[in-house]
């Protein structure tokens, strides 16, 4: 593959990735920062993702499920810890108890699968208001964990990207559970969890999205930084007449001769069809408004403001991600982890 590139690109920027986990960590004062590289590191790619972060001295990294785990354990060295998400099922117990990597228990019957083969130092997950994963907050949790060697005791909070008072009940619940059960370590925040202020932090936060340039909180805007900066190419540039429509469906019609660049990207890359007249790429300092509808591979830009755009320029997607959200209907983390295998991945 030496010489041959792709037609579409994501360029990454790795400073603005560490400043965001130093800016993360900073904001959770003592604790110690981790980081959720689950679903392929949101998109960007797990592994670059975590070597880049281990050079800044993160420890602590999240992931899934046991085939994310097994890409990404070459890295877990000495004092470096990754842990499954989603625990162990019966299949997965093999591989868990061969890898360096352990789980984070949320269910009674991974307790007892755990146990059962003496699996050594593990995680659990306790749910306190999300019921998603974990055990609940309301049953006898010391018991359930009696004899478990828990590295890092969690629980996730559902909301805290808004002002609510399920997060303050979270915070309380977790803080009554820290003082009853015994853990090396306790962990409850997200990166809006984070934003919460340092009485969430506990001692390690889990940040994943705002590492990546979501901001998960309104007023955390102008701290975190873009990360990920789409391109496409041109693959061809045509004279669209007046009355002509462009595109499945002809959801869009010139109103007067334009000219148009169709390039190298489309929803099977993860950028949807919430996309479709309604997006923009961008060529120096002009916007060009996508017209039409997004295709499975191809998207219409308008570039009749840009006589020198032409087959095999390269043009810069509006990705801002909460521009993008607002644009396309979509979350933050849709726009990123739907990124597909298509693109270059390109880190500066
Ligand atoms: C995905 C995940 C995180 C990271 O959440 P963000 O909102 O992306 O910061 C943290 N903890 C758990 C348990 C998760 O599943």
């Amino acid at each position: 593959m030496a010489d041959f590139s792709a037609p579409l690109r994501l360029r990454l920027d790795g400073d603005a990735l560490l400043a965001n986990w130093r800016w993360l960590k900073r904001l959770g004062g003592a604790a110690a920062c981790g980081a959720a590289i689950k679903a392929n590191g949101y998109g960007l790619g797990s592994t670059a993702v975590m070597r880049r972060l281990l050079e800044v001295g993160c420890r602590d990294f999240f992931v899934s499920n046991w085939a994310e785990a097994a890409v990404l354990e070459p890295l877990v060295g000495e004092g470096v810890s990754l842990s499954v998400l989603h625990g162990v099922r019966e299949e997965d117990m093999t591989v868990a108890l061969a890898s360096r990597a352990r789980p984070v228990l949320c269910t009674e019957g991974q307790i007892a699968r755990w146990r059962a083969a003496d699996g050594g130092p593990c995680d659990v997950m306790v749910d306190t208001g999300m019921n998603r994963l974990g055990l609940d907050w309301r049953g006898d949790v010391s018991a359930l964990v009696a004899r478990l060697d828990i590295v890092t005791l969690h629980s996730h909070l559902a909301s805290a990207d808004e002002d609510t008072p399920l997060s303050q009940d979270q915070l309380e619940r977790f803080s009554a559970l820290r003082s009853q059960v015994r853990a090396a370590r306790y962990s409850l925040a997200n990166s809006a969890g984070i934003c919460l202020g340092a009485a969430y932090a506990f001692d390690m936060t889990r940040p994943g999205i705002a590492l990546y340039g979501g901001v998960p909180r309104e007023e955390v805007a102008g701290h975190i930084r873009q990360v990920v900066f789409p391109e496409a190419q041109v693959l061809q540039r045509r004279r669209v007449r007046a009355g002509d429509t462009i595109g499945y469906n002809a959801t869009h019609r010139a109103a007067a001769e334009m000219e148009i660049a169709v390039v190298n990207l489309g929803y099977a890359d993860g950028y949807l069809r919430g996309f479709s007249g309604r997006g923009s790429m961008t060529v120096g300092d002009k916007s060009l408004p996508v017209v039409g509808r997004v295709s499975m591979d191809l998207t219409a830009v308008d570039v009749s403001a840009l006589s020198d755009i032409t087959e095999g320029d390269w043009l810069g997607v509006d990705y801002a991600l909460v521009e993008a959200a607002a644009v396309s209907g979509l979350s933050q983390y849709e726009l990123l982890t739907g990124l597909g295998a298509r693109f270059d991945r390109i880190w500066r």
